[in-house]
């Protein structure tokens, strides 16, 4: 736990976000801004900075392959986008290792818009 980090605050329940899955190694909950119709973030309960500080194979592997369970469970039968922010040139804000899980529009090409 980092005490000036906005997502370990979330993860303690200092914060309040709209949870919709969590188990021993991460809570999933709705971003704050959108960017798609549904937009979930996959963020480990460990403190991890970025990519850059990801060593964990077991968390590596957990969070890949729950994607596409969150996926299903929230309808998103004919695909989604998985994007990882990282460093301030990657576009991240949020200085705590998390995935992004887009879909429910056309989100066609590479989506550098996001
Ligand atoms: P990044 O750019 O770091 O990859 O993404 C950070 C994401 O966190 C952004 O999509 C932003 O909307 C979201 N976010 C920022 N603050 C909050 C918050 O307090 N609650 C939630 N649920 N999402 C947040
Ligand atoms: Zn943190």
């Amino acid at each position: 736990m980092s005490t000036d980090c906005l997502f370990c605050k979330i993860i303690a329940g200092e914060l309040p976000s709209e949870q919709v899955y969590s188990d021993e190694k991460v809570i999933v909950f709705k971003d704050i801004n959108p960017k798609a119709p549904i937009h979930l973030l996959i963020v480990p309960r460990d403190h991890i900075i970025s990519l850059n500080e990801l060593d964990n194979d077991d968390l590596t592997v957990h969070m890949m392959r729950l994607l596409p369970k969150l996926a299903k469970g929230q309808g998103l039968n004919n695909g989604f986008r998985t994007v990882i922010n990282t460093g301030p040139a990657g576009g991240q804000i949020v200085f705590h290792i998390h995935l992004h899980l887009l879909g429910g529009g056309s989100l066609d090409g590479a989506g550098f818009s996001m």
